[in-house]
């Protein structure tokens, strides 16, 4: 039944598998003969099979966890280096047809404010996430036939990219938006949209069903086979993610795991980026009601297991985290992270009143982007407004090419070192730009290529200058 190949929901994600995958991993969780083969096997950074990486999971011999977050740092240190990539989500619209028991914008929810950007709302808010200093969003729509049609979601787009203001440009847009046909999947690809990002919320079918009661988003299949259809129209890059609380979060990582196996298997490209969401309270939802909640622990194994089984996925963490949580997995392989974000409808431009609430969850982290800058490089990472992948190209098969060999670092790291230039010049504060401009000269010296250093050099005197936009 099992089939990683198969286009068939039940079949790449067969529940049999799941469930023989967690009998083994829990056979063997002090098996240290064989968590010692599947570390070294790790070690060599091509990555791990679901059920080597429920084993390391499951693991409950404390020096072996020790060095299973050692690797991960060491894994994720490799493969992406120092830099962090911002990004910011913008909600389109909180209108709804579904019935998702943990969601505010469920269809049933009578008292939330239910709102849609116009396109002048859309340039007022990509307006504010420019004068931040944001150039990759990460665009959220309710699914509605008549309020969030593909038409809406598709003239966003083009509206997004179109705003410049001062220096200020949206290079990136990635879209998270409900399962569609491959037709819409091949028009959103046409509007030049970067990563397709759909949570999978559950990948326990029957769980999936009783959390989704209502709506199109109640049929399994038609959710979980959503990026088969996205790759059949030309998307490049697909984004997967659960949302850890629903179910047990042993059975979602196997999941997960063979979503990516199975990506690979059918379409040669894996997952681009791994989303790590984690229930929060929202109105109208009570979090307590969700019995399979998980622990920081718990939660910074799974990220550091998920780094060491796909080493060139990227990791991606929100401000639904504390500042304390997005620390921890920072080191263990988290690669993008939002900064400054607003889970409303609208509220980038201006502040949304309280009785007028469309907030989507509660955010834990609520520093302004410049402090989560200046943050990241207290801890010594590089911010980086990167978004030269997808513009040069460098998407799908190329790009996992080049992720899989270690060599992305070389684009990586001088693009961090350009745009966060461009970001101090632009939008930081006093003392950010001073503490900026301070680590950007010593992370000079850690570029290996002459050429390459010598090139960056003279784009960080073109940025110095007024010229924006360089990158490798
Ligand atoms: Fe709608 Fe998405 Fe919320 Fe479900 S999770 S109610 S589909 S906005
Ligand atoms: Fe991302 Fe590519 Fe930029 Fe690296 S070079 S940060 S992979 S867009």
């Amino acid at each position: 039944m099992y089939n990683p190949k198969s286009l068939r929901a039940e079949e790449f994600i067969s529940h049999e598998e799941v469930l023989e995958t967690l009998d083994y991993a829990g056979k063997n969780k002090t098996n240290a003969v064989l968590i010692d083969a599947i570390l070294e096997k790790a070690s060599q950074g091509k990555g791990l099979s679901h059920r080597e990486a429920a084993v390391l999971l499951d693991c409950e011999l404390e020096d072996k966890n020790q060095e299973i977050f050692a690797l991960a740092k060491r894994i994720k240190q490799d493969f992406y280096g120092n830099r962090i990539v911002m990004f910011a989500p913008l909600y389109l619209s909180n209108y709804c047809v579904n019935g998702c028991l943990y969601c505010p914008y469920h269809r049933q929810n009578g008292h939330i404010a239910r709102k849609k950007l116009s396109q002048e709302d859309i340039v007022r808010e990509v307006t504010a996430l420019q004068d931040m200093g944001h150039k990759r969003l990460a665009l959220e729509s309710g699914e509605h036939p008549l309020y969030s049609p593909i038409e809406y979601i598709l003239e966003s787009i083009q509206t997004i990219y179109s705003v410049k203001h001062k220096n200020g440009a949206i290079r990136r847009v990635n879209v998270n938006i409900a399962a569609t046909t491959v037709e819409e999947y091949a028009q959103l690809k046409a509007a030049g949209i970067g990563t397709y990002i759909l949570f999978q919320e559950t990948y326990h079918k029957e769980s999936y069903e009783t959390l989704h009661p209502t709506g199109p988003k109640h049929d399994y299949a038609w959710h979980t086979e959503a990026m088969d259809r996205a790759m059949t129209g030309g998307v490049d890059d697909v984004g997967l993610g659960v949302l850890f609380g629903l179910e047990l979060y042993r059975y979602e990582f196997a999941a997960l795991l063979m979503h990516a196996e199975h990506l690979e298997a059918a379409h040669g490209v894996g997952p681009h980026t791994i989303s790590m969401p984690r229930i929060r309270a929202a109105d109208d939802i009570d979090p307590g009601q969700f019995t399979n909640g998980i622990s920081d622990d718990t939660f910074a194994k799974i990220t550091a297991c998920i780094r060491i089984a796909v080493p060139y996925t990227g990791m991606i963490v929100s401000t639904r985290e504390s500042q304390k949580c997005r620390e921890r997995v920072l080191e263990l392989g988290v690669s993008q992270i939002s900064g400054g974000s607003r889970t409303s409808v609208g509220g980038y431009c201006e502040p949304e009143a309280a009785e007028d609430n469309s907030e989507q969850f509660e955010v834990s982290d609520h520093r302004s982007l410049d402090e989560v800058v200046s943050w990241l490089m207290e801890l010594g990472h590089i911010p980086s407004f990167c978004t030269a992948c997808y513009r040069e190209g460098r998407v799908g098969d190329r790009f996992m090419a080049l992720c899989k060999s270690g060599q992305i670092q070389n684009c990586c790291h001088p693009n961090a070192l350009m745009t966060l230039k461009e970001y101090l010049l632009d939008y930081a504060a006093p003392k950010t730009r001073a503490m900026g401009d301070a680590l950007i000269a010593l992370e000079m010296g850690n570029i290996p290529n002459e050429k390459v250093r010598s090139l960056v050099e003279e784009h960080l005197n073109e940025i110095q200058s007024g010229s924006r936009d360089f990158r490798l």
